[in-house]
């Protein structure tokens, strides 16, 4: 009779197979194991599709949690990226729940965009047998707040389709919201399917350390993958081990390169993934607002010091819109109260920037609210995330960013960023940082190692593309690279310099195009070199590159997708609308993306 391995394989010994077999057949008796175990449960009837839209990840991590919870719950699920969906498609589907963040000024997200556009043509489909709930993630501090979801919920209804339950409109702290909506909504699913799963109500999905295996037969949950479990609430402590300035002395910048120890914390990140970094303000600024308002940072707040509670919990530079509209009823007479009275939302843009709510209790005067009367209006202290720019293969086990701190004033005060010279001053040699990872799936290196890439990212916009680069080495891949970096001075701002030379006399960066801004007296701009490269990147276009965009939302990456339209055009000579066309296809392909802010 044969033995069997040590290892606990079901393959005898003597059995005739290579490694290579061995393994193969090793999977493939697990994978019967495990269908047979799987098949003790009746297969789900009703089949939860969760489309996301996201800019940041946040709703493709939620999306994840919702497949996790419907899957406990003895539903099917399944989650796709809305533009990844046709109307005809949804047309088709029974149970829809769409979890999206909006971008910019109530924009879709860059993976709704399509989407949106098809389903607002008169000829889709009537939704008549689609039941569907919206969850919006959003940041009241923008004027559109929550926008797309919204559009997407009254265009759902205009559709015919039948709402399962109210749409939420999460703020920047979404976790509790879109935890109760998971629950609420996923019950009432399983409810009406009378599924017969785990207990309804039994895990939202949230935290959920099983793989959620869709339907559809989606992959890993990214809500489930290793370090998952580091959040807003609970980040990793991870040591900053490197905090080296990248630019040179008489650089309007300061631009930092630092790097993470992630020690056991099991965090595994993808070049192109965000981290996010769990700041605290500064001592010095916390001690100038209680001066001002006359209290005492001693005094106990729940266990904890007054002047802890603001250091660590509360934001205390942007003034939040209650704190404005607060502030405009106590203090009528103010700079702030005349701004508003205009009525001119960018004039108040314009007055706001830069201020913080210290500047706006010392414009409201006698008036300004005491310190009990200020704390509701302070909003909790945010997480910030810096896109990696490092590769998990070329650095394992250390996260790298890129960073520029931001400080600017006037002879009266200086302003600090508040993460960026947390990290920058603050953090002693070796102190810890509260971090957690922020997937960002849409925004890697192609699949195809063969495939070449054009990556645009001037300042520290080149953050991900350092990761870019490196992963391209360390994996051998063959595909073409050519990046577009600019900044004010060559002198100063070429950031990564000699190893932008070392990665070019490697063979790994084919092609570098600079543009330093300031060194002439004509603007010189990332996109000035794409037009004068015009015929050649259309060319690489048309040899099926993948065009990534990273760095400023505002003003850069609109400019950007302008120079990208006219390289298409000039390269097709059909006109604008077939240049548009070209541009949608190459972002369905998802060979179009970015990672702007
Ligand atoms: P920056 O202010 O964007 O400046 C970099 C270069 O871009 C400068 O030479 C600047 O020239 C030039 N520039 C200005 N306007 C431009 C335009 N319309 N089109 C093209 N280039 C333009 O650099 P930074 O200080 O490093 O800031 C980068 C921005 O990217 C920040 O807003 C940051 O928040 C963002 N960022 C986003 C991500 C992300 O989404 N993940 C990652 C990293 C950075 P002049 O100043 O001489 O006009």
């Amino acid at each position: 009779m044969s033995t069997l391995r040590p290892t606990g394989s079901l393959i005898p010994v003597d059995a005739p197979f290579s490694a290579a077999q061995e393994s193969w057949l090793a999977g493939f008796i697990a994978g019967v194991a495990a269908a047979g175990r799987r098949s003790t449960a009746p297969a789900p009837t009703t089949t939860v599709d969760v489309l996301f839209g996201t800019q940041t990840g946040n709703a493709e991590v939620l999306a994840d949690q919702l497949v996790a919870g419907a899957v406990a719950r003895g539903l099917g699920g399944r989650a796709t990226a809305l533009d990844d969906v046709s109307p005809e498609q949804l047309a088709d589907m029974s149970h829809v729940l769409v979890v999206t963040s909006t971008y910019g000024e109530g924009e879709m997200p860059d993976n709704a965009g399509l989407f949106w556009e098809a389903l607002q043509a008169s000829t889709v489909p009537r939704l008549e047998g689609l039941q569907y709930a919206v969850l919006g993630l959003g940041d009241t501090s923008y004027d559109e707040f929550c926008q797309a979801g919204k559009l997407l919920d009254t265009r759902l209804e205009q559709l015919g389709a039948t709402r399962i339950h109210d749409r939420v409109d999460c703020d920047v702290d979404f976790e509790d919201p879109a935890e109760l909506w998971t629950a609420a909504v996923l019950d009432r699913v399983a409810a009406q399917a009378g599924a017969t799963g785990a207990a309804a109500g039994a895990t939202t999905g949230v935290g959920a350390t099983t793989t959620a295996t869709a339907a559809g037969g989606a992959g890993a949950s990214r809500a489930s993958r290793p370090g998952a479990q580091w959040t807003k609430r609970t980040p990793y402590r991870a040591p900053l081990v490197v905090n080296r300035l990248l630019s040179a002395p008489g650089s309007a910048k300061e631009i930092r390169h630092l790097e993470f120890d992630l020690g056991d914390s099991g965090i595994e990140y993808a070049a192109g993934d965000a981290l996010a970094v769990v700041p605290h303000n500064d001592p010095a600024l916390v001690d100038e607002l209680l001066d001002h308002l006359g209290a005492d940072g001693s005094a106990d707040v729940d266990g904890r010091t007054l002047a802890e509670v603001l250091r660590v919990d509360r934001e205390v530079r942007t003034p939040s819109k209650d704190l404005v509209a607060d502030l405009v009823q106590r203090a009528p007479a103010s700079e702030l109260a005349a701004v508003v009275a205009h009525g001119d939302k960018q004039e108040l843009d314009r007055w706001l920037w830069g201020r913080d709510v210290l500047d706006l209790l010392r414009d409201a005067g006698p008036a300004a609210p005491t310190l009990e009367e200020l704390l509701p209006n302070l909003r909790g202290l945010q997480a910030r995330q810096y896109s990696i720019s490092s590769s998990p293969l070329a650095h394992p086990g250390r996260v790298h960013l890129t960073i520029a701190s931001v400080r600017y004033g006037d002879a009266h005060r200086t302003h600090h960023g508040v993460a960026s010279t947390y990290l920058a001053d603050r953090v002693q040699a070796d102190g810890e940082v509260g971090v957690y990872l922020q997937p960002n799936a849409a925004f890697g290196v192609p699949a195809d190692g063969d495939a070449p890439m054009v990556m645009i990212g001037p300042g520290t916009g080149i953050a991900p593309f350092r990761g870019f680069l490196h992963e391209r080495a360390a994996s051998g891949a063959r595909g073409a690279n050519w990046l577009f970096f600019g900044d004010q001075h060559r002198a100063t701002d070429f950031v990564y310099e000699d190893e932008l030379t070392d990665l070019q006399e490697r063979g790994v960066l084919d092609r570098l195009d600079v543009a330093f801004s300031r060194d002439q007296a004509e603007k010189v701009y990332v996109q000035t070199r794409m037009r004068e490269q015009a015929a050649e990147l259309y060319r690489w276009l048309e040899d099926g590159a993948s065009v990534y965009v990273c760095g400023d939302a505002s003003r850069m990456a609109k400019d950007v997708e302008q120079a990208l339209l006219d390289v298409i055009a000039a390269g097709r000579g059909r006109g604008v609308d077939d240049a548009l066309a070209y541009l949608a296809d190459l972002r369905r392909a998802k060979r179009y993306v970015r990672d702007v802010y």
